[in-house]
This record gives structure tokens, sequence and C-alpha cells, in this order.
């Protein structure tokens, strides 16, 4: 049979089949990869996205027969492991993803492995789920006796010495700090403004404030409720929720994946059928609801429900704005802003909303960068990838300092953490300039912090 090259249709996602026993079964997996990486091995678009597919590469060139068939299958997991899930190679370069007849899902197909992999155990299991459990992190680092030795104590020479040496994170890696006030905790109520429902947008907001909002930079989610105040929108947040599951999910552990969905998803789907859009400030949160707990879970109309709610705040102010119920009162120009994509608002296919509401404010210029920065979440921290996370934005570090209109006056991206680690990868040139988009939106509405 002819296999036509491409499909043309719209890619399509299979649910992911993890309740299944087969799932889980370790040579199944290891033929699904050697299929796959026949296919990949012939094809080779994605050579430049991450480490994964340069180290299959390097597999195959120097294997006796320099096909696949010649590499030896305990290698599979060396690309396994340089992957870490960001979806960019399914969203914006394989040919071959459903309905193609090939029925190619590389990143689900490593995070079944990596599902394999965390079922059986691995060396690294304790650092990495300590890393993987952002809530229980935030609760424990941010009381407040505790927040300002933790803090200090992540900037210790001594100390970060022996967090490489006995638990891999690597020394050099930025590390976020917490802080002691939660910003569940510290959230001013929302004004009781009337709810002005547009064609594409619910007139009314649940905040899910994400883990690294809640504990780390509690500033941005301040920022989204002036944004959002100044619009007129009234907002509530969403009472005592859990962790999203992005960094289980990427670990490959499910079963955590699962009970953190039984907590959320309730008072989430309560929200949706209220009639309230859900905005995340952190992408891969977003994603969580909107694309992985919906192949996960896909007969629960709950989760259906969240999925077809929840917005990234630039996707839902644009689409406000194009509603005509946002204000565009610009008060302070924000000059010349380098703006990073992430990766996971990438893969949501809405749009560079953040870039398109950015460009609203007179007097700014946009210089965007849409590649991966090598953060990718806890992966860029950990000790046997950090360098190569370094390697992997170096060409993100370069634009991102080469703004058109001369040095950037700000250095922005839609995931916070990987404006720090772009912030570390360029070497000083970013120094007091990283501020999330909601922060430079809530300044260009001249709006105090
Ligand atoms: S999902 Fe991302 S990290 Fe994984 S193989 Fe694809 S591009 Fe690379
Ligand atoms: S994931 Fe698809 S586009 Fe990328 S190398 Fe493999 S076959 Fe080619």
């Amino acid at each position: 049979m002819t296999v036509r090259e491409g499909s043309l249709e719209a890619p399509t996602r299979h649910p992911i089949d993890w309740r299944n026993p087969a799932f889980f079964d370790r040579d199944a997996a290891l033929d699904e990869m050697e299929r796959v990486f026949d296919i990949c091995h012939g094809c080779r678009r994605c050579v430049s996205l991450c480490n994964a597919f340069p180290t299959l590469f390097d597999l195959v060139d120097e294997s006796k027969t320099m096909e696949v068939d010649g590499v030896d299958r305990d290698d599979y997991w060396k690309v396994v492991d340089q992957c870490y899930l960001c979806d960019v190679c399914y969203m914006t370069k394989c040919p071959y993803v459903p309905p193609h007849p090939w029925n190619l899902d590389f990143p689900h197909l490593m995070l079944r492995a990596k599902a394999i992999q965390f079922k059986e155990g691995t060396p690294t299991k304790f650092r990495d789920t300590s890393l993987a459990s952002t809530d229980r992190n935030g609760k424990l680092a941010g009381i407040p006796v505790v927040v300002n030795a933790v803090n200090s104590l992540a900037h210790s020479p001594a100390v970060r010495s022996m967090l490489d040496s006995r638990i891999g994170i690597h020394k050099d890696a930025w590390l976020p700090e917490f802080s002691s006030k939660q910003f569940s905790k510290t959230a001013v109520a929302s004004s009781a403004h009337p709810v002005r429902d547009g064609a594409k947008t619910p007139g009314k907001v649940a905040v899910f404030a994400t883990c690294y909002v809640n504990y780390n930079e509690p500033g941005i989610g301040h920022d989204l409720i002036k944004v959002l105040d100044h619009n007129r929108i009234p907002y509530v947040l969403v009472h005592k929720e859990a962790c999203c599951g992005m960094p289980k999910l990427e670990l490959g552990d499910l079963d955590g994946v699962a009970q953190l969905k039984d907590k959320n998803i309730p008072k989430l789907a309560a929200l949706a059928r209220d009639g309230y859009a859900i905005l995340a400030p952190i992408p891969s949160c977003g994603l969580m609801f909107k694309q992985e707990l919906p192949l996960m879970f896909p007969e629960d109309a709950d989760v259906q429900a969240v999925r077809g709610a929840m917005f990234d705040p630039f996707e839902y102010l644009v689409a406000r704005h194009k509603d005509g119920l946002l204000e565009t009162d610009f008060t302070d120009p924000l000059g010349k802003v380098s703006y990073h994509v992430a990766c996971h608002l990438r893969v949501q296919n809405v749009g560079q909303k953040t870039r398109e509401m950015l460009s609203m404010v007179p007097q700014t210029s946009v210089n965007t960068v849409e590649r991966c920065s090598g953060h990718a979440g806890t992966w860029g921290v950990k000790k046997e990838f950090h360098e190569t996370a370094m390697k992997i934005g170096r060409p993100v570090f370069r634009q991102m300092a080469e703004h058109p209109d001369g040095e950037p006056d700000w250095v922005a991206s839609d995931c916070q953490l990987a404006g720090h680690h772009i912030e570390q990868g360029m070497q000083g040139k970013a120094d007091g300039k990283v501020a999330h988009p909601l922060t430079l939106l809530r300044m260009a509405y001249g709006l105090p912090a």
C-alpha cells in the first residue's frame, strides 16, 4: 500500500489508554518504540527540537546496521529520559499524527514509557517525586517562620553542592523562591461588578491560581485580578485548589495525576457549569485541563466541562476585546519587550494572544521568540539534564537579547519558570527586566503593584 506523505486532515489525538494493563506491558511498549523510532529515523524533521531526537539518531547512526534494528533496546530509555513532554513535535512538526495511518504520537509514547519506568521505580525516584510535589513543597516551605530559612538555604553554595551531589539537583540551576504570602490567602475579594457576558467570553472568572503563583510568585496572581477588576470582570478564586497534576504527568505518575484530578475537577466543573471562565496563569496547568486530563478521562463529563471553560488569561482577554468588552485605556508604554512563547501555550493552538494583547499598548514593540527554552518544568533543574537544558535554550537566550529596536526593556515568557531560565541564560543581560506578561499588562494600565 502506498502511504501518502503527511495527513491532509486536521490532527486528532487518541485517548491515553492508561487504565488498560497492556499500557504497562514493557515489551509491547518497546515494540511500539521500535516502530515509531524507525519512522522518525527516516524522517528526522524534529532533530532540532530537543535532545530526544538527536539521542535517537546518534544511537541509530552509531549502531552496526545504522538502522533502528541495530540499536540495543535497553538504550531506548535514553531517548525517553530526554523527552520532557512539551508536545511541540506532535503539535507543530509531525505529518504522521492521527488520522494518518502511521498513527504516530511521539510524546504520548514517551509518556507511556515514563509511566512504565515510574511503576518499576528508578534510582532518582525520591528526587523526582519530591520535585513534582509542588503543592506539598509550597505549603511546607511557605510557612512564615520557615520561608526565609528555605530561601537562604537555596542560595547557599554549600547547600547547593549538597543538593547536587546527594539529591541530584544541579548546583547552578535557577530555583524558585517561596513566598510566605500565599496568593489565595492574600488576594482581595472581587468588587461586585455586574456580569457582562460576551459572544466569546463569559462575563465572570474563576482564577485557578496554580502552585507556582500561589506559593512562589503571588504577584502574578495579584496582577491578574487587578487587570480583571480594571475591566469590571467579577472573579472568584477556586477554593482549596490542588496541583493541576502536570509535574506528576511528566514523571509518568498517572495514579498521582488521577488523585489530583479527583480533588480539582468537582469544584472546577461546578464553576464551569455555573458559567465561569476558568483562567490559569501558567500554561502547563491550563494545558493539563485542556488536553491531558480530557485524554486520560475521555468519558468523564466533568473533565470535559472544565476543558470547555478553561482559558489562558491572554486568550480570554483578547476574546474579551473582540467582544468589545475590554478597556484599552493604557497609560504607560512598555517600550521594547522580548517575549518568549512557552511551548505549553504554543501547543494549545490559540494563536499568539499574549503578543496580540501587549502589542495593543502604545509605544510598545514586541519581539516574539517561539522556540523551546529548555527549562521544561522540573527537567532543567535535574543534575543530569541541566547542561542540556542550557544548550537547548541557547538560541532563545540569544534571540531574546536581540530585540530589533535595540536592547530590550523587558524580558517576558508566559511560563515564568522559563522566564527565569532565560534570565540565567542571558548572563546578566536580563537582570531586573524579567516580568510576567500579566505584570506588564497591569503596568500598561497604570495600575499600582
Ligand atoms: S514532546 Fe517535546 S521534548 Fe518530547 S520528543 Fe517531542 S519535542 Fe522533544
Ligand atoms: S515525530 Fe514525526 S516529524 Fe518528528 S521525527 Fe518523528 S516522524 Fe518525523
